[in-house]
């Protein structure tokens, strides 16, 4: 018996059982590995405008403490259960030991649908999810960080919150805050810029050039939009986007800086054109040389993927391939899959900046953020990359092999209580 189920959490398991298989992980260390260490659910009463009172249910689940405290975003999101919230916090373990930062994984986040809220009431639930998490959650515990539906200003409320408790201000608590308060730069862009450097490498493998390529990017928030940004600066032709509320798709290419300037007065991308409106359900499936899948988990199922008109595809989101996705895709061998522990790791490459900086209240240039951070995504795609050669595995199971294969050795030699 176990809290944690639903379809995200049993693809993370399946995945986790397909790795441990691969890699002979013995069968009594297997569920010391996949299971969470803590789970915390709240309740998080507000009032809301009209003078009523609403409850909303908050998760904190923690993976594992042998690598060091854990540390993963926050996901405030209508369909949120504690099996998905699980599931995010099992993959940033293994994100994190593939890149060799010092984390567990975590996740946390509030069922609630974000636009139903005004800003006061944003701002009351942050504040009452920060301070109902405070007995379990401290800069060296548990770190949170932003995800799906929360931002800077929300981590600037949960800092702030944290921060009134102890009576100082303690910024490292949190990541993916404002600059003005500890945050540090390149956080809000890490994670989309992560996202293109990979492609990039990649892309070079395989003899594409930047200049005749063409992406679609399904999700333009904090990860597609910059993901977005940041391949057109590089000359790729970005002919499809989607959000959660208009998909547009142009073969002669997307008006970026203007999708982007839509987005900044709007909030989403619905009533940017007209002409090139385009079926969200398809979008995924029209020719491409790069497809950037950010925004949800399992968007890629068997029949997609069968389907799938792309070169690389580049994980932005968690989880937005399915297993039986990956059956099919390694059955093709002709679609390169940047794997999501891989692909979006440079958003908590540049937490981890952000933390020990805070740590230290010593505060690094942007050029140094962004060069460190592809040092870091480097090694971790060098060795994927090695280990794809060394073993004949799928870049998946490659990457999995060693996120996993280092918490299981760092538990090995730490004995059972982290
Ligand atoms: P966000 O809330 O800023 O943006 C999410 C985007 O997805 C929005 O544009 C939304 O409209 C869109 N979307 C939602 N439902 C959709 C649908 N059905 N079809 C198309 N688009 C849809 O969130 P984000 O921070 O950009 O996160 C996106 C993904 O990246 C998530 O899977 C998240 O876990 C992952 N991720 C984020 C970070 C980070 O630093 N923010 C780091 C690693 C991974």
């Amino acid at each position: 018996m176990t809290i944690y189920t639903g379809p995200v959490f049993e693809m993370a398991k399946r995945q986790f059982e397909t790795i441990a298989d691969r890699i002979d992980i013995p069968l009594d260390e297997r569920d010391r590995l996949l299971y969470p260490k803590r789970a915390v659910a709240v309740s998080c009463p507000i009032h809301r405008d009209d003078g009523s009172t609403a409850v909303f249910q908050g998760y904190r689940v923690q993976h594992h403490l042998t690598l060091g405290p854990t540390k993963g975003g926050t996901r405030f999101s209508a369909k949120l259960d504690i099996g998905e919230v699980a599931a995010l916090a099992i993959w940033m373990s293994w994100k994190c030991a593939l890149t060799g930062l010092p984390y567990g994984g975590a996740k946390g986040g509030v069922t609630v649908d974000p636009p139903s809220l005004s800003r006061r009431e944003l701002e009351a639930l942050s504040r009452r999810y920060m301070q109902e998490m405070i007995p379990f959650v401290g800069p060296h515990t548990d770190i949170m960080a932003p995800d799906m539906g929360t931002d800077e200003q929300v981590m600037a409320w949960f800092m702030d919150t944290y921060s009134a408790i102890q009576g100082h201000m303690v910024s490292e608590i949190v990541t993916g805050k404002p600059v003005a308060n500890g945050g540090t730069v390149g956080r809000r862009e890490a994670t989309g810029r992560g996202v293109v450097h990979l492609v990039m490498r990649v892309a070079d493998r395989l003899g594409i050039k930047t200049s005749g390529a063409s992406a679609i990017v399904q999700g333009f928030g904090n990860v597609g939009g910059v993901a977005a940004h940041e391949l057109a600066r590089r000359g790729v032709r970005v002919t499809g986007v989607s959000d959660h509320t208009a998909a547009y798709y142009d073969p002669r290419g997307l008006d970026v800086a203007a999708l982007e300037a839509h987005v900044r007065v709007h909030r989403t991308l619905a009533g940017f054109s007209s002409e090139a409106l385009a079926d969200p359900a398809t979008l995924l499936t029209q020719p491409c040389d790069i497809l950037v899948p950010a925004a949800l988990e399992r968007v890629i199922d068997g029949a997609i993927a069968s389907r799938l008109n792309c070169r690389i595809l580049a994980e932005a989101a968690n989880g937005p391939t399915t297993p039986d996705a990956d059956i099919v895709l390694e059955d093709r061998g002709d679609i390169v899959t940047i794997p999501d522990i891989l692909c979006n790791s440079g958003g908590v490459i540049v937490s981890y900046f952000e933390w020990v900086q805070d740590l230290q209240q010593l505060f690094w240039e942007e050029d140094e953020v962004q060069r460190r951070l592809e040092r870091i995504l480097d090694r971790a795609f060098n060795q994927v990359e090695a280990r794809v050669a060394a073993d004949g595995l799928s870049h998946r199971m490659a990457a999995l092999a060693i996120g996993v294969g280092k918490v299981r050795d760092g538990k090995r030699m730490r004995g059972l209580f982290p």
